[in-house]
């Protein structure tokens, strides 16, 4: 008989694990309450990079006059165009179904039954769905998370709103007041921002971002800065609205009056009241599921994956953890999750993107290692393409030249991380890189430089 595996959540923890154990052969049910593609669909990975693709396009046309791009008129080609905010949430929420239908699709081919419903434990073995009970030989957990609500700045869906909430605004607010900055914030501020908001970036910490790459992280307070975003320090205590606007009160007293605010001030996970911890399943303080390395919670056979366990809250971690989960508990060759080689990415503009080893955990490991920096505005296909801001940084090991970590800040990182990530996860050395062809002109060729420039030559003898 073939394994019962029983999956909670259809985000891409729980549908990439679904997909990998019914090709496997198993007998799969996945249950979820809201829709296919869970949150990274519906609420936070799709819906923001859509808005953000619209605040992309929009820099081009400010180096268009650089460009030699001219509206026949003669009038300024950036200042004549407007964001149709209605349209850009359509087409997000488009956008949105078609790809949750997309995984609905998969799913169906690839055999998995899907049950509508919230779930809830009632034993390692036994998953409840309204009145239908499960027998499962391997529960899958993969609920994921929902906006933190700070007590006194509860959102209320229209002026004071968490990020879930934005793609029903038909016009682009004038004034939005952004409360947090980290990755989401940063995002969001940075996109309105471009999109043509004025915008107010509350951050905590001294600087934006400021658990990416320290070069990075000035590099993008500078760029918010010049652009004319307003950058504030502090926490909100309070967030009050009226019919015209928002007024947030930080700890220190201070008070920002805007349109709008949104709170992105992290997540809590999706694990109370679902009978984990009569079923054995321990949580930790803040109610994340304590997984090791190939998923496995307390309970024996239920694995956990994605944000619901706070390993790092990444679709492609979710995604990773939710395969090994399945090729574990259907005794499948399991490698471990290597969290040292997680590439990740931060869609501002310009984007960060970083893999491996940060500087700050090379030196908290005693490694030796040495950084190369380039600028990319130095690279010939930048200045033609009119790029004049961004840079590659690569960390490699001062004797080996073993490839630790890097980070690039510029037009799709995302996308130019990916040499590097190869680097990381293979053990290539500096070398290696060095040593593989780039197009040129490219950009990929300042990573190729930057490789180059921690060549060591051997000493004689
Ligand atoms: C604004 C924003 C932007 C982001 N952008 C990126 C990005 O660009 N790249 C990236 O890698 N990551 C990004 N992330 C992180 C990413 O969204 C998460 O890491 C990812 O969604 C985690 O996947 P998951 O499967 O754990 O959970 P989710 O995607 O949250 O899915 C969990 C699902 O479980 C369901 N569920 C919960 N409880 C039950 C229950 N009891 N019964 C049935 N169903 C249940 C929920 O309805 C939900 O659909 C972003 C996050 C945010 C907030």
């Amino acid at each position: 008989m073939s394994s019962r595996v029983v999956i909670v959540g259809g985000g891409p923890g729980g549908y990439e694990a679904a997909l990998v154990a019914a090709k496997a052969g198993a007998d799969v049910t996945l249950v979820e309450r809201q829709g296919l593609g869970g949150n990274a669909v519906l609420t936070d990975v799709v819906p923001s990079k859509t808005v953000i693709a619209t605040a992309e396009w929009l820099t081009i046309a400010h180096r268009a006059p650089e460009l030699g791009i001219r509206r026949s008129d003669g009038a300024d080609l950036a200042s004549s165009l407007t964001v149709d905010m209605a349209q850009v949430n359509s087409r997000i929420k488009d956008l949105v179904r078609k790809q949750s239908s997309d995984i609905a699709a998969r799913l169906e081919h690839t055999g998995v039954r899907v049950i509508e419903g919230a779930a809830r434990l009632e034993g390692p073995h036994r998953v409840a769905v309204d009145d239908t009970a499960l027998e499962a030989d391997a529960v899958l957990l993969a609920v994921g998370a929902r906006p933190r609500i700070v007590p006194g700045c509860e959102p209320d869906g229209e002026r004071i709103l968490t990020w879930t909430q934005l793609y029903d605004l038909t016009e682009l607010p004038e004034h939005l007041i952004v409360v947090g900055s980290g990755v989401t914030g940063a995002e969001f501020a940075g996109a309105y921002h471009l999109l043509g908001s004025r915008v107010t970036l509350v951050a905590s910490g001294d600087r934006v971002l400021s658990r990416e790459d320290p070069d990075a992280s000035a590099h993008l307070t500078d760029v918010f800065r010049e652009r004319g975003m307003t950058l504030v320090g502090g926490r909100a205590a309070t967030v009050a609205r009226d019919d015209a606007g928002v007024r947030v009160t930080l700890e220190d007293g201070t008070v920002l009056e805007g349109s709008h605010a949104l709170m992105a001030v992290g997540s809590v996970p999706n694990t109370s009241g679902m009978g984990l911890e009569e079923a054995g399943v321990e949580l930790d303080e803040r109610g994340l599921i304590r997984v090791d390395r190939v998923s496995r919670t307390t309970a024996r056979g239920v694995y956990a994956a994605g944000d619901c366990t706070g390993v790092l809250p990444l679709a492609s971690v979710a995604a990773t953890q939710g395969r090994i989960a399945m090729a574990h508990a259907l005794g499948d060759a399991v490698t471990p999750i290597d969290l040292r080689t997680v590439a990740s990415n931060v869609f501002t503009v310009p984007e960060i993107a970083s893999v491996g080893a940060s500087e700050a955990e090379l030196k908290e490991r005693g490694l030796f290692y040495e950084v190369s920096r380039l600028d990319l505005a130095r690279n010939p296909r930048a200045k033609m393409l009119g790029i004049d801001e961004g840079f590659v940084k690569i960390f490699g090991h001062t004797v080996t030249g073993q490839v630790f970590g890097a980070v690039v800040v510029g037009p799709r990182a995302s996308e130019h991380i990916y040499p590097l990530s190869l680097a990381v996860a293979q053990h290539l050395t500096v070398d290696d890189v060095a040593a593989a062809f780039t197009v040129y002109p490219s950009l990929s060729g300042t990573i190729s430089e930057a490789a180059r420039r921690l060549h060591r030559i051997e000493a004689e003898g």
